[in-house]
């Protein structure tokens, strides 16, 4: 079976973990037919102190490969911070961004294959020979897009600052005006995306943040338009009106969408949704040309996010056999 993954970082990092669980050890995750392909969203990249950071590309390579800050849910395990100490020391800018120091030789090796003229898929491709997350992870593109925050300057005017800034040093609280792809419309997938999702028997949608995360693969020209040809079944990252965890209301009003399970599910349309999956809190959910099942969300422990991805797989391999 060839599963198809658009992921974020945390709530698609750990629906995958569930989603190998859910499969089992003795599925063939790696070899030339793997079971899992991972879109990766590469909006939030930024680029700090010369070095191309790509956080939720590696919070799924760290949560699949072993090497992740559990309790923080992105980050290595066992970090440290001398390097960020030093370079506040020197008084570098920004001194918002988390780098660790493990995390750092990461970035470096990243930054050095690319200025090698590696693209980024074939980096992270790298980068995954010593993690082993059992899947395949690719970038949504190998061109450069960062997701920008339009707010509302202090005399009245508008500027646009990075994502990362915006959620990191401003944790989401500046209103903004607009989020804007910058980049999305002039970039390609990544090879074997489109392949990925055509070759896919079905797509599941992890419960990650539906503007900056799903929202930028979908940005990336023949990704959403592929994604409609297929059977595609969602997690809803929404609970009882708020996000589990994180910010991701904010992102919704900024696009003017409600935060509820069903104004998401509207948002991404029944032309792409077949399915969608929503908590038992939201049961009275229903969106338009989409299947609505209920069933607790809440990826709490291992056994408890192994049960939510199978229950999209299984919806996903229902509502398959009923179109074809
Ligand atoms: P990020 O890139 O690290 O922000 O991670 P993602 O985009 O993959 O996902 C973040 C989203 O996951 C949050 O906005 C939450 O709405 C959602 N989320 C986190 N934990 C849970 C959970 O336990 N259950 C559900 N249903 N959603 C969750
Ligand atoms: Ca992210």
């Amino acid at each position: 079976m060839r599963i198809v993954v658009p992921a974020g970082g945390i709530g698609g990092a750990r629906f995958l973990r569930g989603l190998k669980a859910a499969l089992g050890t003795g599925a063939d995750l790696t070899g030339d037919d793997p079971t899992i392909t991972v879109i990766g969203n590469t909006g939030d990249d930024i680029t700090l102190f010369g070095l191309r950071i790509c956080p939720d590309l590696d919070t799924v390579m760290y949560t699949l490969g072993g090497g992740i800050n559990e309790s923080q849910g992105w980050g290595r395990a066992e970090e440290s911070f001398a390097v960020k100490e030093e370079l506040a020391a020197y008084g570098m800018q920004p001194t918002w961004f988390g780098l660790g120091d493990r995390d750092v030789a990461t970035h470096i090796v990243r930054t050095q294959m690319m200025a090698a003229g590696y693209p980024l898929s074939a980096v992270t491709e790298a980068l995954c020979d010593r993690w082993r997350p059992g899947v395949r992870l690719l970038p949504m593109t190998d061109d450069r897009v960062e997701t920008h925050v339009v707010v509302a300057d202090a005399d009245g005017g508008r500027r646009a600052i990075h994502f990362q800034e915006w959620w990191i040093r401003h944790r989401a609280a500046l209103p903004a005006l607009e989020i804007v792809s910058v980049g999305a419309e002039d970039a390609a997938p990544a090879p074997g995306v489109v392949e990925a999702v055509e070759a896919a028997d079905v797509v599941l949608l992890p419960p990650s943040n539906p503007v900056v995360s799903i929202g930028s693969i979908l940005g990336v020209p023949g990704v959403r338009a592929a994604l409609e040809r297929a059977t595609v079944v969602g997690v809803s990252p929404i609970i009882g009106g708020a996000p589990v965890r994180g910010m991701a209301d904010a992102c919704l009003t900024a696009i003017g969408v409600e935060t509820s399970a069903a104004a998401v599910a509207a948002h991404f349309g029944p032309e792409l949704l077949d399915g969608w999956l929503v908590d038992t809190a939201d049961a009275g959910a229903a969106v338009e040309g989409v299947t609505v099942r209920a069933r607790p969300l809440y990826m709490s422990d291992p056994d408890s996010t192994a049960a939510i991805a199978r229950a999209t797989l299984d919806l996903a391999l229902e509502l398959k056999g009923g179109r074809s």
